[in-house]
Order: structure tokens, then sequence, then C-alpha cells
């Protein structure tokens, strides 16, 4: 058994932020570059959206808007680019500069679109949501306190614009002005660091991920807890996802709220088990840059190829990405402290797993059911995003 000896911290159960853009204010007057590119894109493309003649076909529309796109990228590129490719290489370690940050993000956004097969789609969603504030959901991001990595990095990864299906959904994250509510990872910090003690085989998975002695392990592992926050259901909700590891190594996890405090406890501990590997596997990437090109190698697990950290540590260790866990295989978890190999810990997880037990009926992906037996898991950013969901 490996004992980590981590002291515990003393703010426990911490409500870190209620309202994450709260010196939004302040950037009333912020002037780069980016924003001014912004505003450009609001008022040729999304503000003209809003009165599209309907009698002419929305594929006419495209070629236009596509023109457009394309009329803005030439124009601003030089401006842009230097800016964008000073924010990718910069050490992850160091705080993002606000103009470069924004010139990053509107560049992909416009690249994104520029470059997509679903335009026509990215188009009809923006019109449909009436989605015209590009300028003020920049300005969000960068007054985001506890949440900027979030917003930051869903940002990048999201103006791929490949994961459609949620498009509106995640246009409502932009826009969204509610309060929410995140905590730090403390209350659970002394009760995960015990649960990977009796999990050695965990350990082991995640340390052979990046190579380091036991002592840098606990370091980094201790590090990232820390910062580890765990956010309001609604935000993940319009993700489609449960966590999310950002390009600069921060961990965000759904604040489960079943009314079961053993279920809640273990959906985070499992969604926490997956995202470390992201963490740990990008552990010696240096830049913004080195994180975004930080590919898994494919792993073939029963004819079936996966290159997605998490999701092969899950298959392997868990039998399978589950949908939900049941409240018996949520105390198998939490309180398992046999010596089981990989093999026969993924076959009995997954057995005791496989009832919904009181619950039956097909529940929509994602959900919560107040203190009953079942947590719903809807899987990882990354993954929605790449489509393996
Ligand atoms: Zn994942």
């Amino acid at each position: 058994m490996i004992i980590i000896n981590i002291k515990p911290f003393s703010f426990y159960n911490k409500i870190l932020a209620r309202n994450y853009f709260q010196s939004f204010s302040k950037l009333k007057n912020l002037d780069t570059p980016a924003l001014n590119v912004a505003k450009l894109i609001e008022d040729k493309i999304l503000i003209p959206l809003e009165s599209l003649d309907p009698s002419i076909p929305f594929s006419d529309h495209k070629k236009k808007f596509s023109k457009k796109i394309k009329k803005i990228l030439e124009r601003i590129i030089s401006v842009l680019e230097p800016l964008s490719l000073r924010f990718w290489n910069r050490p992850l370690e160091y705080p993002v500069i606000t103009e470069e940050v924004l010139a990053a993000l509107v560049l992909k956004f416009l690249l994104g679109m520029h470059n997509s097969v679903h335009l026509e789609k990215i188009l009809f969603s923006f019109q449909y949501s009436r989605f015209i504030e590009l300028t003020n959901i920049l300005k969000k991001i960068i007054a985001s306190n506890e949440l900027k990595s979030f917003n930051i990095s869903g940002f990048l990864i999201f103006t791929d614009f490949k994961c459609i299906d949620t498009l509106v959904s995640e246009i409502s994250f932009w826009r969204n002005n509610a309060v929410t509510e995140i905590k730090t990872f403390d209350d659970y910090f002394n009760d995960f660091i015990g649960f990977l003690s009796n999990n050695s085989l965990f350990i082991e998975y995640l340390k052979g991920l990046c190579n380091v002695d036991e002592n840098t392990f606990n370091l980094l592992l201790d590090f990232t807890l820390k910062k580890t926050v765990l956010v309001q259901n609604q935000i993940f909700k319009w993700y489609g996802a449960d966590g999310f590891t950002t390009y600069d190594r921060k961990i965000y996890i759904k604040l489960f709220e079943t009314g079961c405090p053993v279920m809640n406890k273990a959906a985070i501990f499992y969604v926490l088990l997956h995202e470390l590997c992201y963490y740990f596997r990008r552990i010696s990437c240096l830049t913004w840059e080195d994180s975004r090109n930080c590919p898994t190698p494919e792993t073939i697990i029963d004819n079936i190829p996966l290159s997605e950290a998490g999701n092969i540590f899950e298959i392997q260790f868990f039998g399978d990405r589950h949908r939900f866990l049941n409240k018996s295989v949520c105390e198998f978890f939490l309180s398992s402290t046999e010596k089981l190999s990989r093999e026969e810990y993924s076959t009995r997880f997954a057995f005791i797993n496989r009832t919904r037990e009181r619950f039956y009926v097909s529940l929509m992906r994602g959900a919560c059911l107040g203190g009953k037996d079942i947590v719903e898991l809807s899987g990882c950013a990354i993954s929605k995003h790449r489509g393996y969901d």
C-alpha cells in the first residue's frame, strides 16, 4: 500500500465565488485589437444574421457570410496572429495576457467558422439563439475569476464547432448572466487521499502516465487537488459533461447534488480519476500549444481503438464507460480495500453496477435524481467535443 502523506488544509466547504465575473464593470473600457475585431464580427455577421430576408434560401445566405468571414480574416490576420501565437507559446504556469488571450480566442472563433463544414448550421444556431454579444462574452471570460481557465479552454475547444449538436446550449453558456456556485475540493481532499491509498492500482496507473518518482507524483497530486474546483451542475449541463481538465491543467468537476452524500462523493471521485488522467498525461507540457498537441497513444481494447486518456482508464478499471453509478457500486468503490487485480476489480465493478437498482426507466443523460439510488454520468467535455459520446 502506498501512503500519501499530505497535510489537510483548513478552509472547509468554502464557496469560492457566487458570481464569477464580478470584476466585469472594470472592463468597460478595455480596448485591444481583438475586441475591435470582435466588434467587426458583431457588425458584419452576427447582427445582420438577425434580419435575414426569409424569402432567400439559407444556403445563399451561407455563401454571402462565408465570403464575409474570409474577408474579415484576410483583413485582421496580420494583427491577431502574432498576438495569438504569443498566447499559445506562453508557459502554462504564467498568467495569461489579456491582449494575447483575446487575440487567440477571436482568431479561433473566425478560423473555426471559416474551416467548418457546418457553417450553415453554425449561422443558423447563432441566428436562432440571437447571439450577437461576442465582445461581452469575451470580456466576461477575461473577468472570470476561478472559472477563467474553464472559460478560456472551453471557448478554444468548442470554437472548433465540431460538436454542432450542443452549439445552441453552448451559446447559452456564453450568454449566461446567472449566479454560479463553485467550491474548492477541500471537503473531499482527505477522503480522496485515503481512497487512493486504499487503491494503489489507481496510483500506479496515474504514475505510469507521467513517469515521475513517488515524491514528485505526490507533490503534483497535492498541487492539482488544491486547485480543483467543483462547479454547479448547470454549467456542465450546457456542455453535457461532468468534468473538464483545461489546457492549463486545472480540473473542474460537476458539483453532484443527488441528496445522497455517498453517491455524490463516488461520482466526484469517479470523474476526478478520469480527469487526473489528462492532468498527468499533460504534466510535461510547457506551453498552451504543447497542451493542445498532447495526444494519447492509441490503445486497442476489444478491437476498438481508443485515444482518449480518461476513457481508456475507465474501460480498463471499471469495465466500461458507465452512464450511471448505482448505490451499491458507489459503496463498493469508496470502501474497497481488497487486493484485487485490475481485471478482477473491473469485472467486479461492472458486475455490481449492472442494474439501475430501483430505477429501470430510461433517464435523460446528465440528470441527477435527488435522494434516490442512482447517479447519472455524462462523460467529459473533451469526449463530448471529439464526438465520442
Ligand atoms: Zn475524457
